[in-house]
């Protein structure tokens, strides 16, 4: 037996002992999400559980070292974590733009005790953050950004508003775009900094979308006060930092094109149009459309995990980032189109208890954001062209 059959099988064997039944099998609704934080809500108490000992295990962030908290799983330990996961149909443990975003960017770039004090909280879940990026006139053009940090020796005073900062009215903690040189060019004179949202000046306004409810808030800075301990990287270098975090967040959403959890489209397809006496599914459109999918899927996957040796090997290619980012968005939308097409009248319910909360629906018009949040797909195009035709500013 080798070492990665004999990490399987302890894995299996832990998975088995500690995966709560509450979070095998598909997310009823968005309610079973576990975010962690302050005042962290849970579906069940089986959720709770589950971050619990994942956290303390490291296994909310495999590969992040064990010093800062993280698996210390190497590349292929955590590929195998991944794919027993799976095979239990396991919900994930947390989701966190900690895990996701800031701390890939404080491995990177922050002190030795900014990742001590900070990364443990995010593998644990303590500490929910939020992104304090876009502003009014700052979406596409990030670079753009006017909220400004003034110097006042041991602190800054920072004043301005962000929008769409999602979940900003639940997050204890952002990570937030600033600018500290006016007078420098626009990319030149950013910082990066974090602060708690509980200090004095940070209010939060949610915006209401027209499902009635939202993520989103704008978020408002009058004179707060940040310690100077609390900047990430070299002060007015922040954009290197903020394109570090970028990379990982369209990686991300990309990834969402690789479908982990949720029932597999053929199935629900099934269970609407039922099959022909050989077992295939009785409608010929549809199954040719879903044999596309699961292939376009399977072969995304694999991309994803090429990638992610590559990464790892740093020979991934510059634009790889903007390359997931586009293609997973639409690989996520096309499925949920033909989840809603394979559902029929039932799959449009808003608020049954048997669609739960009308989750199909729901979900359907969430991925339309896949293509604008992290930056748009019009973007990433812009970005892969330049790279790919090696145009000016690739
Ligand atoms: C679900 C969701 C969650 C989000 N969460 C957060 C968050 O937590 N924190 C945060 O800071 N932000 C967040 N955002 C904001 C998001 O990052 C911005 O919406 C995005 O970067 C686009 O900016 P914008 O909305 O200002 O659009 P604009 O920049 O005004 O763009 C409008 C349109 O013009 C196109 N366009 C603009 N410039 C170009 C160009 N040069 N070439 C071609 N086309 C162009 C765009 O592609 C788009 O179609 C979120 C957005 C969504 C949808």
């Amino acid at each position: 037996m080798t070492d990665l059959d004999a990490f399987r099988a302890e894995t299996r064997a832990w998975l088995e002992a500690n995966c709560p039944p509450e979070v095998r099998g598909p997310m009823r609704s968005e309610a079973d999400m576990i975010w962690g934080g302050r005042d962290a809500v849970f579906a069940t108490p089986g959720h709770k559980l589950w971050l619990e000992r994942m956290g303390a295990r490291g296994w909310t962030a495999p590969e992040w070292p064990a010093e800062y908290g993280g698996g210390g799983l190497s590349r292929e330990e955590a590929k195998v974590l991944a794919s027993e996961l799976r095979r239990l149909k396991a919900q994930p443990a947390l989701n966190s733009f900690g895990v996701w975003m800031l701390g890939p960017a404080l491995l990177a770039f922050g002190t030795e005790e900014q990742k001590k004090r900070f990364l443990p909280e995010i593998v644990r879940g303590e500490i929910r953050w939020c992104q304090g990026y876009s502003e009014p006139g700052a979406g596409s053009d990030l670079a753009a950004i006017q909220t400004r940090a003034e110097d006042r020796g041991d602190h800054w005073i920072v004043n301005g508003q962000k929008i769409w900062t999602s979940y900003a009215d639940k997050a204890d903690w952002i990570f937030c775009l600033v600018r500290t040189d006016p007078d420098a060019p626009k990319h030149l004179g950013i910082s990066f900094v974090l602060f708690d949202m509980r200090t004095p000046g940070v209010t939060t306004r949610p915006i209401t979308l027209i499902s009635g409810k939202s993520p989103f808030c704008e978020t408002f800075f009058d004179d707060v006060r940040v310690e100077k301990e609390n900047l990430v990287g070299t002060l007015n270098r922040g954009w290197d930092v903020a394109k570090h975090l970028l990379a990982h967040e369209r990686t991300m959403i990309g990834a969402m094109g690789e479908v982990a959890g949720g029932r597999p489209v053929g199935q629900v397809a099934l269970d609407a149009v039922g099959a022909t006496e050989d077992g295939r599914l009785d409608e010929p459109m549809l199954r040719a459309r879903i044999a596309e999918l699961e292939v376009d899927q399977a072969a995304f996957r694999l991309a994803m995990e090429r990638v992610g040796d590559q990464v790892k090997a740093k020979q991934a290619h510059p634009a790889i980032a903007s390359m997931l980012k586009y293609y997973g968005s639409e690989l996520n939308k096309r499925r949920h189109e033909l989840l809603m097409a394979s559902g029929g009248a039932d799959a449009l319910e808003w608020e049954s208890e048997r669609s739960h909360g009308g989750a199909s629906a729901r979900d359907w018009l969430r991925t339309k954001a896949n293509s604008i949040e992290g930056g748009t797909s019009e973007i990433q195009l812009n970005i892969i062209a330049k790279h790919l035709l090696q145009l000016p500013g690739a």
